[in-house]
């Protein structure tokens, strides 16, 4: 029989909506077992079950303590018949988010804001874990209703008379969020009060709360039109004065109810047992495992003949630059000329006279060429730490894949690729050589997961290029998984479960099934502008290498090219390209881009990349040697054909330039003179210059730098890389090189400052803004242009027009207030 009882507050809670000792595989499962019981108490229909689905999807309703607090979608609110809330008590508890269990759901139904009443009868238990633990273990639900529906305030909040000395700043605001200070809210206004040392009190009318404690600050029940004091004690306190003033005007969390279904496939969050990496290529497989295992060649050490063996070694060094030849024409017909690239960057490795020369010298007078071979790939690979660009080789695991190849031409293997499986699966393997993972055929290879490696690391570009969700950075755990059995890998979440349940697999193949959705919506819409919901424009451009790719980049969807990586016009050849030549390469960019902007950035090579011709000395240290713009300060023929071929393309095109690695103004000074000066023989038009900003001292002297560009483009890769000084590509580190360091993010935010004071214009072109929630973040930050792959930029442009300016303005403060990567994300 039904126990009614209101209170003053209309939290309506009865016996027979209180399921005590209830079990749940999955958060999904409790959120759905507590609204049945809100539709067995008369309190919806039993449509609200499936937005309070989705609600959990767009926005998570763990509130702390053990406690969440599942709803609809405000715009679902008619399905609701009568306000009220029903309880599931979960003794064993449930994992709702990483890290947090849930034991009690208080699935609400709420009219109007009476959520807000309703949150506040919850705060009296969530300030006390004693209480929470005797209503998690109780058999009696008269105990749940009694301590959930009455309203009574608790010690955490003060009267005015009892506010300690000192709070002797203090602003006044007013809430202006459609629900009041409600739980996310207060939830922002929490985390932004806490990145400060100051002390924070929020006094609304005679009560005051703790403005870092979200308990506390619920307790106060404001409501929207409110006026509350925020008040602070502290050296900065007028800053957290300040910040949370401009939180609270652009609408801390304020409910948008107009927002559109979030198709942005957040990570899966399954009940089955998870292996976790680092997300590197996005989407979902289901498939069995299967382990792939490099081929270990073997080979006689010692040999009779050296003459033989060094011709031997010869014919395999020929035979396999050959092959890599024709590998990269191959894959930059079918991925595009940044994946042919790495390719290309494998036969320079290979063509490098000093590695023959140093191998055949160890073959007198008894190696077999295998063995001198193996020894000479081992030495270089161990002193290359890794590589710098996503785009190009040099890292370690290239070395050792050119070696395999060459091993394999030495001994008359075959390649190991033709050893995959013909059925579908998801391949395990210790680490993949680009030359294993451009062969994938994506029909058979439906996802990847590897122990080492990192989300920049080629076989992660490849994947991505091949469509091919991907787990990097894994363990060595994985190499040990069972075989049989059907895994999920969810490329976005970085994670692998290796036995899923039945309810899981439905789980993600449901997921596979909205991402099919969203990836058909936002390539549909590719041509659209990236305009947010509240009508702010966000100029979404290309990242290409190659004259072809300006045309396919606008397919895409792209509004221009805002990095042209020119290094690949000096690629995979024995001399560098002609000014002609490069006029002609950027003839076709602004035929193709038809009055759109192209950025040109100046060769940006050097130190560890093989250039051969080049004849480029040996670095210690090549990541902090003569790369970029020191490079080409440096070799005037290489600079000034260039900086012609560029200027005359202005002439004819939108072409702006950019000068990649500035770090410090005197070479900034130096390419800009250098232009000029060819500009002027020329006598072409006056261009934009602009600057990567991508190396520490260009954040920390921006405002300076600001006075002399016009814009700057931020390389979130290198940027990473030189502020956590953790090299892009090391094989064990990558993974850590993360670009949502809230480092990295603070170094976005102080450049934008410093642009935006001297009215210019920020961009981002690292790989970053190619990623939907960082592009969120980014655009949030003040960025105004964001360049990525062309493959990313339908799913770029339509995570922005989900969302509006103010929602990413508060993504982004979050953001800067956190102090890891991990929890960057968790937002
Ligand atoms: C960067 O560093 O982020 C960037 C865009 O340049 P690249 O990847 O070519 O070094
Ligand atoms: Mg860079």
């Amino acid at each position: 029989m039904a126990v009614r009882k209101e209170t003053q507050f209309m939290v309506s809670l009865s016996a027979d909506v209180v399921q005590l000792n209830a079990t749940v595989a999955t958060k999904l499962d409790a959120i759905r077992q507590v609204g049945q019981l809100l539709v067995k108490g008369g309190h919806i229909q039993a449509g609200y079950i499936d937005s309070m689905v989705a609600r959990e999807s767009a926005a998570n309703t763990y509130l702390g303590n053990g406690i969440a607090i599942p709803h609809g979608l405000p715009q679902d609110r008619e399905l609701i018949l009568q306000t009220g809330i029903a309880v599931t008590q979960l003794p064993q508890g449930v994992e709702w988010n990483p890290g947090e269990t849930v034991h009690l759901v208080v699935g609400i139904a709420a009219k109007s804001d009476e959520h807000l009443q309703i949150l506040r009868n919850l705060t009296h238990v969530l300030d006390d874990p004693a209480l929470i633990q005797r209503l998690v273990q109780t058999q009696n639900a008269q105990e749940i209703i009694e301590q959930l529906t009455q309203g009574e305030s608790s010690p955490s909040v003060q009267k005015p008379t009892e506010l300690e000395p000192g709070f002797d700043q203090q602003v006044e605001v007013q809430i202006t969020g459609a629900a009041g200070l409600h739980a996310r809210p207060a939830t922002a206004f929490a985390a932004l009060a806490s990145a400060f040392e100051a002390d924070i009190r929020v006094q609304a009318g005679e009560e005051i709360a703790n403005g870092k404690s979200l308990m506390s600050l619920l307790k106060l029940g404001v409501e929207s039109g409110q006026s509350i004091r925020i008040l602070a004690r502290g050296k900065d306190g007028a800053a957290a004065l300040k910040a949370l003033q401009n939180a609270i005007a652009t609408g801390l969390e304020a409910e948008e109810p107009e927002a559109e279904p979030d198709l942005d496939l957040p990570a899966l969050t399954l009940a089955s047992k998870a292996i976790i990496g680092v997300a590197a290529a996005p989407g979902i497989a289901i498939a069995p495992l299967h382990h792939h295992h490099t081929q270990t060649l073997s080979f006689a050490d010692t040999a009779p003949n050296p003459a033989a063996e060094a011709e031997n070694l010869r014919r395999a060094v020929a035979a396999a630059l050959g092959e890599l030849t024709a590998l990269q024409q191959q894959v930059q017909q079918q991925l595009g000329t940044a994946q042919g690239a790495i390719f290309a960057a494998h036969h320079a490795l290979l063509a490098d006279p000093d590695l023959i020369e140093s191998a055949l010298t160890q073959i007198p007078p008894n190696r077999s060429a295998a063995w001198a071979w193996q020894q000479t790939i081992e030495a270089r690979a161990q002193s290359l730490a890794a590589l710098s660009n996503e785009t190009l080789a040099g890292r370690a695991a290239d070395v050792r894949d050119v070696g395999q190849r060459v091993l394999r031409h030495l001994l008359g293997e075959v390649e190991t690729a033709s050893e995959l499986p013909t059925t579908p699966v998801i391949l395990i393997a210790a680490e993949l050589t680009p030359s294993d993972t451009a062969s994938l055929d994506p029909q058979r290879i439906l996802g990847i997961c590897t122990a080492t490696g990192g989300p920049t690391s080629h076989t992660a570009i490849l994947a991505r290029s091949l469509k091919i969700p991907a787990v990097v950075g894994a363990g060595a755990a994985v190499l040990d998984l069972a075989t049989g059995g059907t895994a999920i890998l969810d490329g976005n979440g970085g994670c692998l479960y290796p036995q899923p349940s039945a309810e899981d697999l439905t789980q993600a193949r449901q997921r596979q099934g909205e991402l099919q959705v969203a990836q058909d919506g936002a390539l549909r819409s590719r041509f659209q502008p990236a305009l947010t919901r509240d009508g702010h424009r966000v100029e979404v451009v290309a990242n290409i290498g190659a004259a072809p790719e300006a045309a396919a980049a606008i397919e895409a969807g792209a509004e221009g090219v805002g990095l042209l990586r020119t290094e690949f016009l000096f690629l995979g050849r024995d001399q560098p390209p002609s000014e002609a030549e490069q006029f002609a390469a950027l003839q076709e960019m602004t035929q193709a881009l038809n009055g759109l902007p192209l950025i040109v950035r100046t060769l940006d090579i050097g130190g560890d990349k093989a250039v051969p011709y080049l004849k480029l000395p040996a670095e210690d240290n090549p990541f902090l040697g003569v790369r970029g713009i020191r490079l080409c300060l440096q070799e005037p023929d290489l600079f000034i054909p260039q900086l012609r071929a560029i200027c005359r393309a202005a002439a004819i095109g939108y072409v702006r330039i950019m000068f990649p690695m500035i770090a410090t103004l005197e070479d900034l000074r130096a390419a800009k003179a250098q232009l000029e000066a060819v500009r002027v023989e020329l006598e072409t038009p006056p261009i934009e210059v602009g600057m990567m900003v991508e190396v520490p001292s260009a954040v920390l002297m921006a405002a300076e730098f600001a006075q002399e560009v016009d814009f700057f483009s931020i390389g979130t890769n290198d940027l990473t890389q030189y502020l956590l000084a953790m090299d892009r590509g090391h094989p064990t580190l990558a993974a850590a090189a993360d670009a949502l360091h809230p480092a990295v993010l603070r170094a976005i935010h102080q450049t934008v400052q410093a642009a935006e004071a001297a009215g210019k214009w920020v961009g981002v072109c690292g790989g970053l803004a190619g990623d939907p929630p960082g592009a969120s973040l980014l655009v949030g930050l003040g960025v105004k242009e964001l360049s990525a792959s062309p493959a990313s930029i339908p799913a770029v442009k339509a995570a922005l027009r989900r969302q509006s300016l103010p929602q990413m303005q508060r993504l982004a403060q979050r953001a800067l207030s956190c102090s890891t990567a991990a929890e960057v994300r968790a937002l």
